[in-house]
């Protein structure tokens, strides 16, 4: 079959002129040392300070996640040994979904094997069953949402990125009578900005329509428990449906959706992404559980990492990098340019030991793409300073535009 082979190559040759083509870091975090990872190359090994982790709380590494991880495997081994109707529910798994109903004050929670199958199964399975939906999709919403939703063949309306205004008139245009959900996120995870959540809960009361909120950058992170921006706001019970994963803040691995009861049964008996695939191994849930268990009752995790972002926008701001500004923990650094994006990102890979990976096209638009540094409550202030001086220094090697004060 070796002639399909110059099909792949010429697409890959595309991605390479365009200076997008995906290298991955080869990293070994160091256990007990968030955020220093060991990196491997063809020329040896290296030692890093990883500045674009989704483990935002760096509870990858938490004691009491890991010593919950541990034990399980002890206790029970590896596997889940099989799907959730078929073997696969341990008692681990029911914890988990209770902690998660429990986390965001509603009836029901289901557990699936990451974030994105969440997304994909519940979008695709309540569009393809409910007759006659119409799933209203904010335009920047997440590849999970939108494959799900494409996946559903249900009639879909796009709105203008978190615009009530555009939302309201496509609400109104649309059939009375026909069942609709709104679907979106609360952190957008490129730009760092937030939804009008409450705005957009009180159109869906005047239309009649459910909410289905992406908290996945806020679980955690938000909210005097973590609940997310949602629990922040007083708002997660206007939610028909909050969306979250376990493996950004929480650290392990999976996704979920909490809901009322009848939701999540319906979801639990139709979801194809749900009913035919192996469920989480139990030391994973019961890492999820502690580490879960641990951000409810802690708030310094939560406190220590805004203070982190205020320190390096700060010094950002000292030394005129552009940054974007926006009210969440996520820190972008605007560059424009593929190209560039990937040499400044690979100079500060190679001369300062920083990971920080370029975000290009089709992750973001053309012409926007951006470092984007996601601190934790572990960066040092040393770590901090080491990074701006970095960054000052390439804006100038680099010559690119500074932000005019
Ligand atoms: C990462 C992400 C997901 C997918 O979550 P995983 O658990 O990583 O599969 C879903 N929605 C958004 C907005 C995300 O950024």
């Amino acid at each position: 079959m070796k002639e399909f082979d110059a099909i792949y190559k010429s697409a890959l040759d595309e991605l390479h002129s365009e200076g997008r083509y995906r290298v991955f870091a080869e990293l070994v975090r160091h256990c007990g040392h968030f955020p220093r990872a060991r990196r491997s190359t063809a020329d040896g090994e290296q030692e890093v300070t990883v500045w674009c982790s989704n483990d935002y709380l760096g509870m990858g590494q938490h004691q009491k996640v890991i010593e919950a991880m541990k034990e399980a495997i002890d206790h029970c081994g590896a596997g889940a040994g099989g799907t959730r109707n078929i073997s696969g529910t341990t008692h681990y798994h029911v914890l988990l979904e209770q902690e998660l109903a429990d986390l965001h004050g509603k009836e029901s929670a289901l557990i699936f094997t990451s974030g994105y199958i969440s997304n994909w199964a519940t979008l695709g399975t309540l569009g393809a069953k409910i007759p006659g939906l119409i799933i209203f999709s904010d335009a920047l919403n997440h590849a999970s949402m939108i494959e799900g939703i494409r996946y559903a063949k249900c009639d879909k309306v796009i709105w203008k990125h978190n615009d009530v205004a555009d939302l309201e008139a496509k609400l109104k245009a649309a059939d009375p009578k026909a069942p609709k959900l709104i679907a979106f996120e609360s952190v957008y995870s490129m730009d760092g900005d937030i939804a009008p959540i409450k705005e957009i809960c009180d159109l869906a009361d005047k239309y009649g329509a459910m909410t289905y909120l992406d908290e996945v950058h806020a679980v955690g992170m938000y909210g005097p428990r973590g609940g997310g921006i949602a629990e922040r706001e007083g708002l997660m019970d206007r939610l028909t449906v909050i969306e979250g994963t376990l493996g950004k803040a929480f650290g392990v691995m999976g996704g979920y959706i909490a809901a009322s009861a009848a939701l999540c049964d319906f979801i639990r008996s139709f979801a194809s992404g749900f009913i035919f695939t192996t469920s989480l191994p139990p030391s994973l849930a019961a890492g999820a559980v502690a580490s879960i268990r641990h951000l409810k009752a802690s708030p310094f995790e939560r406190a220590r990492h805004q203070e982190r972002v205020r320190k390096l926008r700060g010094l950002l701001d000292a030394r005129s990098i552009p940054h974007m500004p926006n009210p969440s923990h996520i820190v972008p650094v605007m560059v424009g340019d593929a190209a560039k994006c990937k040499w400044i990102s690979d100079l500060l890979l190679d001369d300062w030991g920083i990971y920080l990976q370029p975000i290009n096209y089709p992750t973001v638009p053309k012409r926007t793409e951006r470092l984007r540094i996601t601190p934790t409550p572990l960066h040092s202030d040393a770590d901090i300073e080491h990074l701006t001086e970095a960054l000052h220094s390439l804006w100038s090697h680099c010559a690119l535009a500074r932000h005019v004060a």
